[in-house]
């Protein structure tokens, strides 16, 4: 995939770029790896040396204050990416379930990552095509169930010079709150109140019908699908949403979960939403299982299955958890795979 792009700043962001980085040295957790570290110099040049802590990893979030939208081109579309901001996890161990013991550790030591400390970015596309502006799922719309880190959707979409009420359609690939949320606002206007709304009917039903009591998002799930109610058209697997983007079923995260395929000018993009929620521990472990999967089995099952294709065509994806902006490619790695970022040009 050709990816010519260039990346939304803000005037404050190399101030903010300085102050953060010193920040995320000083609060570098050291973790398991931690334990083993030792600093130690090693020759950097004749005669210079250079300190060494070994263990210690970059933690460097795809922030939205640093990086809130990015463009390419897709054919005759173009393709905005621009962030939600990123969830903030905590311990990768309560999210990401059923590999074998040590796995998963090694899996983000091996990867240059923190073991003890895992966050996920929002990535939201918009695509303009055809005449429409089309966007793929809302952001958290600043749950507080979620926290601060997302939910700055509305103010990067303004960064990047996207007014809410061009938008003609919105496609919301699952049923989730760190998907659907931005849909409405705290008054219960739509937010992007000139859009169609579109959703699986299997998703729909879950959270548009009677809320599930164990669910705490069920409650404003249900109030902001009830606000949009009149703007709602179901998708269906290998039917177009709109001409140049076909839906593809995706079941098992949950059970209406879909991917998109995006095609313009012989160029394809897949939207694969949340066929994997880690760059490093999906791709490496396809068989891993998210602790949100309504039905694991099947999601480990249907996650095979399109990375095998993605991998095999070469196919350019968007992945909604991805660092910012979650666009690249699989490589075939025995019988894993290796996330490879696009790479990204400034002019
Ligand atoms: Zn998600």
């Amino acid at each position: 995939m050709v990816w010519k792009g260039r990346t939304g700043t803000r005037r404050d962001v190399l101030q903010a770029g300085i102050a953060g980085t010193a920040g995320i040295f000083a609060s570098s957790a050291p973790g398991k790896a931690g334990a083993r570290a030792e600093n130690r110099t090693t020759a950097a040049n004749d005669g210079a040396r250079i300190e060494v802590k070994s263990g210690q990893t970059l933690q460097i979030s795809s922030h939205s204050e640093f990086q809130p939208w990015t463009r390419f081109r897709l054919g005759d579309a173009t393709v905005t990416v621009v962030s939600d901001g990123r969830i903030a996890m905590g311990d990768p161990k309560k999210w990401f379930l059923g590999l074998k013991e040590g796995e998963l550790e090694a899996t983000l030591r091996e990867s240059f990552l923190s073991e003890t400390d895992a966050s996920l970015a929002q990535n939201v596309m918009i695509v303009d095509m055809g005449g429409r502006r089309v966007m793929f799922d809302t952001g958290t719309g600043g749950s507080p169930l979620i926290g601060p880190t997302a939910g700055h959707l509305r103010a990067n979409l303004d960064t990047a010079g996207i007014a809410p009420d061009s938008v003609t359609d919105v496609i919301i690939s699952h049923g989730h709150p760190d998907h659907v949320l931005g849909l409405v606002d705290a008054d219960g206007r739509p937010v992007f109140f000139n859009a169609q709304v579109h959703i699986s009917e299997i998703d729909h039903r879950m959270i548009a019908g009677e809320p599930n009591s164990a669910d705490p998002f069920a409650p404003e799930m249900k109030r902001q699908m009830t606000a949009v109610a009149d703007r709602v058209a179901m998708i269906a697997d290998g039917r177009q949403v709109v001409p140049g983007i076909t839906a593809f079923a995706a079941p098992g995260h949950t059970l209406g979960h879909m991917i998109f395929g995006i095609e313009s000018a012989g160029h394809t993009l897949l939207n694969t939403a949340d066929l994997g929620h880690h760059q490093a521990i999906f791709t490496r472990h396809p068989e891993v299982n998210f602790v949100a999967d309504m039905d694991a089995a099947m999601m480990v099952s249907t996650r095979r299955r399109y990375y095998d294709m993605i991998a095999t065509d070469r196919l350019g994806f968007l992945s909604y958890h991805f660092p910012f902006p979650g666009v690249g490619h699989l490589a075939r790695t025995g019988a894993a795979y290796a996330y490879i970022p696009a790479s990204l040009d400034t002019v």
